[in-house]
């Protein structure tokens, strides 16, 4: 006899949405990703869980009714992390270390910021920031200016001469259980995830603090499901960038390297099946795919896992990501040059930077 399953809506269907689905068709889950522009009614039902692969949406006949719905998994949590300043508050609250922060207040001006936070200080977008777009730095002796019209819309962030970024991912079930993967290691470049590299037995050290982040993070917000935290590393402290209340771009890794994917484990939370601790594969890499064509040849590279969203290539837009996990690290390192011969120059130093963190 089968279970009741229950049937899940993600609000929104880009490649989030699509990989939740991919991640809950052998689980038995009806999941549909629902374009967040469609002005439609949906055959909603009451036992339906309705959940979101992003933070904010436009209001349509579809959005609305998912949103109204009186199983949307975290409805309260998603206005308060889209906010900066209201998530900000939330780990300030909590005595989690962050960036040192204020809202842009009317009568500040830049001399004012630097008085405060420093030489550089970075204004953020309140919302809808999304791979670096929204941020404009301001630096000292450089006659710099908050933009037109960006007061009360930004926050001001001190500049952090950070080591490294980091980030955790964690997914929490209704019953407060909690699982997390190791710390994954990301790089970015032009303010855009370009790789992640997980596990690393030299970030080990930081996993128990990280995990504690999150979870008094979970935990307050009786969270349901996969979020990640992006962390920065400064020697060995751990300070908060931002939280995604959802399924992450540096959590992809994990459809190769873990027992449990982060897409499988938030349909599992959000359907309120059982969790389990995800068992962790072997060295795993993520490139993510940014801006250029499809290329057949990645698929003839040893260990390749291909994801391509079909999204209409642009610059700077992610398309797709590669995985690999492999126990030789000698063989990945192999895989990667040769996948770095396919790629433009932009992503030569992103490909140097993994294999020497993998040759360390
Ligand atoms: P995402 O694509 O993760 O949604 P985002 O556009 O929302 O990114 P952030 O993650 O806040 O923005 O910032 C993008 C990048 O800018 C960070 O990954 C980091 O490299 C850099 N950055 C952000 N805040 C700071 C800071 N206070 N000091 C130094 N660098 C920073
Ligand atoms: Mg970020």
């Amino acid at each position: 006899m089968k279970p009741e399953l229950k049937r899940v809506w993600v609000l929104g269907a880009g490649q989030l949405g699509a990989m939740l689905k991919h991640a809950a068709q052998p689980l038995g889950i009806d999941l549909r990703p629902v374009d967040i522009e469609l002005d439609a009614n949906l055959p909603l039902e009451p036992d339906d869980v309705i959940t979101a692969e992003r933070e904010q949406w436009p209001s349509t006949k579809a959005t609305d009714q998912l949103a109204a719905h009186p199983n949307f998994v975290n409805q309260d949590v998603f206005g308060l992390v889209a906010d900066r300043v209201s998530q900000k508050q939330l780990l300030d609250r909590l005595n989690l270390a962050t960036a040192p922060w204020q809202l842009v207040e009317h009568a500040d001006t830049a001399a004012s910021l630097h008085a405060q936070y420093g030489e550089r200080v970075l204004l953020k977008q309140r919302s809808g920031g999304f791979d670096g777009r929204g941020q404009h730095w301001l630096v000292e002796n450089q006659s710099s200016a908050i933009p037109d019209g960006w007061h009360h819309k930004v926050i001001a962030e001190q500049a952090i001469a950070f080591d490294e970024e980091v980030s955790v991912v964690g997914v929490r079930n209704a019953a407060g259980e909690c699982h997390y993967y190791p710390l994954a290691l990301n790089r970015h470049q032009d303010g855009i995830l370009t790789v992640t590299l997980a596990p690393l037995a030299r970030l080990q050290n930081l996993q128990n603090e990280a995990e504690s982040m999150l979870g008094k993070v979970m935990h307050e917000l009786e969270y349901v499901g996969v979020m990640a935290m992006e962390l920065f590393r400064v020697g060995e402290r751990l300070l908060i960038n931002e939280l995604a209340p959802r399924v992450h771009n540096s959590g992809h890794w994990t459809q190769a390297g873990a027992s449990i994917s982060q897409f499988e484990y938030h349909v599992r939370a959000t359907a309120d099946l059982p969790l389990a601790p995800a068992i962790i594969k072997h060295n795993s890499v993520m490139i993510n795919l940014i801006g250029i064509d499809y290329n057949l040849a990645w698929l003839a590279l040893p260990g390749a896992e291909v994801f391509w969203y079909g999204k209409e290539v642009r610059a700077v837009r992610k398309v797709g990501h590669i995985n690999f996990c492999m126990a030789d690290k000698a063989q990945l390192v192999n895989s990667l040059r040769q996948l770095q011969s396919t790629l433009t120059d932009w992503y030569q130093p992103a490909l140097d930077w993994a294999i020497s963190e993998l040759e360390r």
